[in-house]
């Protein structure tokens, strides 16, 4: 079984509402990591960068599910390239190097 058949197997097994949940939670694990990092690089301190990999690798599995169950593969192509576009031109304009 591969990815895709696995995220559409636990929707149809758990349901979208509750994967919704799921990747509500997940979000909020991601930014209590990011929360320890970010404080970490503020006080010198260290961090472990595997719980950042973890909930980065949760947010992309639950995020995974309800782009299949929604269809938004191509729609968040599409934002994808215009954010990456913005981005880049943002960085240009304050002349970032490299
Ligand atoms: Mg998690």
């Amino acid at each position: 079984m591969d990815d895709l058949e696995l995220y559409d197997k636990a929707i149809r097994h758990y349901g979208i509402k509750h994967q919704l949940l799921m990747v509500m939670e997940e979000c909020s694990e991601l930014a209590k990591e990011c929360s320890k990092v970010y404080r970490a690089l503020d006080e010198g301190g260290e961090f472990a960068i595997d719980g950042l990999a973890e909930e980065i690798a949760d947010v992309q599995i639950t995020t995974g599910q309800i782009t299949r169950f929604f269809d938004l593969k191509e729609r968040i192509k599409a934002e994808r390239k215009g954010k990456l576009k913005r981005l880049a031109e943002r960085m240009k304009n304050e002349n970032c190097e490299d």
